[in-house]
């Protein structure tokens, strides 16, 4: 008889982190949960020795379009290779369909999530900037913002309303859990484990006496009875297992929450599809006279100039980040006169853009993408003739747009959430709408992709659905 658990969880990730950190917080004494992670833990000095995130060494997706997709599987998932660059969405994000007649609005809005931005921005001490925001805020950030360079000063200068510091989880100042950012500008592999990660601030929620965990465990699907999910496979090691759970919960990112559903015979025209991320672009700029490095973080200005307004009617937003990784010029005695600008265009989710079951194996998640939406495209087109003005605050020499980047390393859409259960799978709570025990966390339910990172939205996500279900 597969052993009974109040809560089976799928992954250690933000989602699944985020989720067990505030349940836990009102579980009973004799509450069980089992949690299911598909790696291993792969410590922090393993990763800096091994020069990689994780030991995993199998296939877990296969691209039909040579498209890349970017994740960890282990302990702590994508937070141990992440660069922690942590923007809120703005509120017009959450309804570009009734401003601009474009993509869906959500089914919650700017104001609904506000307090989630705090508790996960406080979870991950994020530093950012107090004095002035893209996004309305109630509350300082936990940690104070990285120091500029000199070209941000110059356009924080130019555009007080549209520049501003980056807020991210690469620490201004120590934690009890990690010390304050080195700014060598390697931050997939943190050398002095300064970012936010699962393992470094959250993984003492996994040493509850409540909770089992079972690592190497690869979920296959999960099974029904009577309207609501009752268990869970899985598999290590070529061993089959299954458990059975009140309430199920996955938090394997939006490639293999929508694989597992699909694996589980789930059956909506929504899912799978909207497979999307953003589209980046790097422009290096070559300055006269202005020396650039003077940040104390990786990833030191975001620039909102072409993120929001009329234009989005007709093409993307974007959102521009502006590195201080030391990447120096070719010349000598001006080493420093160059800056690496980033342009981040949303895209418009397309439905030919998916996740499948691969027909040979269906043990691996199939991606197929057919490319980006001709709203990105416009998007990307109107660049170049946009730079100029828009540089015109800095003593520019000559501007170099780059090709585009192969991906941004973020994973959205595949599981939908929206108010309509016939145009979504998942409802305002990230519950399904059909199987009400189920829970499926992550930016697979983001209904658009914003020029924004998605993380700290996904994590304010979780802990907005985790609220709803414990009330
Ligand atoms: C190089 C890089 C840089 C990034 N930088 C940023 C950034 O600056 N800002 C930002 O917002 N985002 C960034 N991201 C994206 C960010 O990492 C993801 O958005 C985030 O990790 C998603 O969180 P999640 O909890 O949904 O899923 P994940 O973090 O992917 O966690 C999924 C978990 O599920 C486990 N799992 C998967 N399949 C199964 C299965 N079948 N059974 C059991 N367990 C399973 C995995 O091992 C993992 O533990 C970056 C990502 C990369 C790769």
């Amino acid at each position: 008889m597969p052993q009974q658990y109040d809560l089976i969880l799928v992954g250690t990730g933000f989602a699944s982190s985020f989720f067990l950190a505030r349940y836990l917080e009102s579980a009973a004494e004799s509450t069980s949960v089992l949690v299911l992670e598909r790696g291993r833990v792969d410590r922090h000095s393993w990763q800096v020795e091994n020069l990689r995130n994780s030991s995993f060494e199998g296939e877990a997706h296969r691209a039909r379009n040579n498209k890349e997709w970017v994740y960890v599987i282990g302990f702590g998932g994508g937070s141990n290779r992440w660069w922690a660059c942590t923007p809120r969405m703005l509120p017009s994000d959450f309804r570009t369909r009734t401003l601009y007649g474009v993509g869906r609005d959500w089914p919650l809005d700017y104001e609904e999530l506000a307090p989630f931005y705090d508790r996960a921005e406080e979870l991950m001490s994020i530093s950012g900037p107090n004095d002035r925001s893209p996004f309305p805020r109630t509350r300082p950030y936990p940690q104070p913002p990285h120091l500029p360079t000199a070209p941000e000063e110059l356009l924080a200068r130019a555009y007080p309303e549209a520049f501003f510091r980056q807020p991210t989880g690469r620490a201004r100042r120590g934690t009890s859990g990690r010390p304050r950012c080195c700014a060598s500008g390697t931050c997939s592999i943190c050398p002095i484990d300064a970012k936010f990660t699962v393992q470094n601030e959250l993984a003492h929620v996994y040493h509850d006496p409540r909770i089992t965990v079972e690592y190497g465990a690869q979920v296959t699907a999960v099974g029904t009875a009577a309207g609501l999910v009752d268990t869970v496979h899985w598999e290590r090691d070529g061993e089959l297992h299954e458990a059975r759970g009140e309430l199920v919960v996955l938090g394997a990112n939006a490639l293999f929450n929508a694989h597992i559903l699909l694996r589980s015979g789930f059956d909506h025209p929504m899912l799978g599809k909207r497979l999307c991320e953003q589209v980046g672009r790097n422009v290096a700029v070559y300055l006269d006279g202005l020396d650039n490095f003077q940040g104390s973080t990786s990833v030191t200005g975001h620039g909102y100039m072409l993120y929001d307004g009329d234009h989005r009617r007709d093409r993307a937003g974007c959102l521009i980040e502006t590195f201080n990784i030391p990447t120096l010029r070719c010349d000598k005695n001006r080493w420093r006169q160059v800056l690496r600008m980033k342009f981040i265009y949303e895209d418009e989710p397309q439905e030919r853009n998916r996740v499948e079951l691969n027909k040979e194996d269906d043990s691996v998640a199939e991606t197929v993408y057919e490319g980006f939406s001709d709203y990105t495209q416009r998007g990307l087109d109107a660049l170049e003739a946009q730079l100029p003005e828009l540089l015109a605050p800095l003593p520019v020499e000559s501007i170099e747009i780059r090709g585009l980047n192969q991906t941004e390393a973020h994973i959205i859409g595949t599981t939908v959430m929206g108010d309509d259960p016939k145009e979504s799978v998942l409802d305002r709570h990230q519950l399904h709408h059909e199987y009400r025990n189920l829970l499926v966390l992550g930016s697979g339910c983001f209904p658009t992709c914003a020029p924004a990172n998605p993380t700290l939205t996904l994590s304010a996500l979780t802990l907005h659905a985790a609220e709803h279900l414990l009330a």
